[in-house]
């Protein structure tokens, strides 16, 4: 048999434990190895939920296997008795082990790469990979997480956020989520979208912390504005550039329904059909056009005048958007009149919407946020949810989301 000291190394635990024997069990495909250890005195009888010292309680459930990383291409096991404590804080606890997070099955290096694997891979690779359920490895995330979230506190110096809805399942079910500008960091997420999930977020951070925020990003939603105004004193609330273009996205949509339906409706089904295939050279910002695009985009100016000036409409308040500044101000102050007096119905409310958030708007044009980050977070966390449509919990949803957009996503096992 190799030396005790290999065979710590290779499962990856230190000098207090023991290694006590190494068997193999079972056959051929089935065949694990399995290493029975034990703790030394020094490190035994500690809550394994503090970490404090504790008198022993019981035996608790006799001994017990975490899964470690494979060894070649077995499975491998650590054995060893698993007692419990009487914590004078926690009560009974099973006491902690070294090579494990609490409650796990599986040891620190195991749930580790599992957490790298799945920001980094496909589900089913993961799963068939490492050889664990989807459900398994949303529980392995949720302890990765949690227990990053202890080492560092996610709140420090928070100054300039931004909360969001994201949908999740098929269902009309939502995450609140907020980001952390300044870090780039989303660094909290929770089941609903009303202000008592909002408001939970605000606990959370405490009355001091609330009083540094200085600037709330959002999308225009009441909830978030009011629960902003109670409990951030110190905060400007102002409304994402990227929602504000996607309204006008929306609004131009509208008008190539209608356009369209007007067009079939009179017998032009030629024109009807050319209409149809023009969304996507509407939507797009001209300069990621293609040529075919572009010609489609000529063909509109020439043939359909509503249409176009509709998409003169969403691009000029882009353009206002993105400029920002006092000269972003003015473009926005004209596009109003213009839309205003546009006749299209669509642009005439959007320009009305526009007026009841204009104090938010005008905010997010004098802020220094970027927009490509909010944006390329939203993006993330839509494929995200894709990806977590197989996990029946939220929570584990919530941790994936953490993990890889929170920045709790650890180093591959024994790299730095
Ligand atoms: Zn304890």
């Amino acid at each position: 048999m190799l030396g005790s000291n290999v065979w710590r190394r290779i499962v990856g635990v230190d000098r207090h434990v023991v290694i006590e024997d190494v068997e193999i069990e079972g056959e051929d495909d089935e065949a694990t190895v399995v290493v029975h250890v034990r703790l030394r005195k020094g490190a035994r009888r500690r809550c394994g939920r503090c970490g404090v010292r504790a008198p022993g309680y019981d035996r608790g459930e006799g001994r017990r296997r975490w899964r470690c990383l494979d060894l070649g291409t077995l499975q491998c096991f650590l054995e060893a008795d698993a007692p419990r404590v009487s914590c004078p804080e926690h009560g009974p606890t099973v006491a902690q082990v070294p090579w494990a997070r609490h409650g796990a099955g599986h040891t620190r290096d195991f749930d580790d790469q599992v957490a790298w694997l799945v920001t980094h891979t496909a589900k089913s690779t993961v799963c068939e990979l490492v050889r664990v359920g989807w459900r398994t490895v949303g529980s392995i995330i949720e302890r990765v997480v949690a227990d990053g979230r202890d080492a560092h506190d996610p709140f420090a110096g928070l100054v300039r956020i931004g909360i969001d809805e994201i949908s999740y399942t098929r269902g009309q079910r939502y995450l609140t989520v907020v980001v952390d500008h300044d870090a780039g960091r989303l660094i909290w997420a929770a089941v609903g979208r009303d202000k008592a999930t909002l408001r939970g977020f605000f606990d959370l951070l405490g009355e001091d912390r609330c009083k540094e925020i200085e600037v709330v990003s959002a999308d225009g939603a009441s909830f978030i504005a009011d629960v902003v105004q109670e409990r951030c004193p110190n905060a400007t609330l102002v409304i994402d550039a990227f929602h504000v273009v996607s309204w006008a996205t929306d609004a131009l949509d509208e008008v190539r329904r209608e356009v369209w339906n007007e067009a079939r409706r009179a017998g032009m089904r030629a024109h009807a059909k050319e209409l149809k295939g023009c969304r996507f050279a509407l939507w797009k910002n001209p300069e990621d056009l293609t040529a075919r695009q572009e010609a489609k985009l000529a063909w509109i100016a020439k043939a359909n005048g509503k249409l176009y000036r509709a998409y003169l409409l969403k691009e000029q308040l882009r353009i206002a958007i993105r400029t920002k500044g006092d000269l972003g101000l003015s473009l926005l102050e004209h596009w109003r009149t213009w839309a205003a007096r546009s006749r299209i119905p669509a642009f005439v409310e959007l320009s009305r919407k526009i007026g009841r958030h204009l104090p938010g708007i005008e905010a997010a044009l004098r802020e220094n946020i970027s927009n490509a980050l909010i944006e390329s977070t939203n993006t993330k966390l839509r494929l995200l949810q894709r990806m977590a449509f197989g996990f029946k919990e939220p929570g584990h949803l919530i941790a994936l989301a953490l993990l890889d957009r929170g920045g709790y996503c650890p180093p591959l096992p024994g790299r730095s």
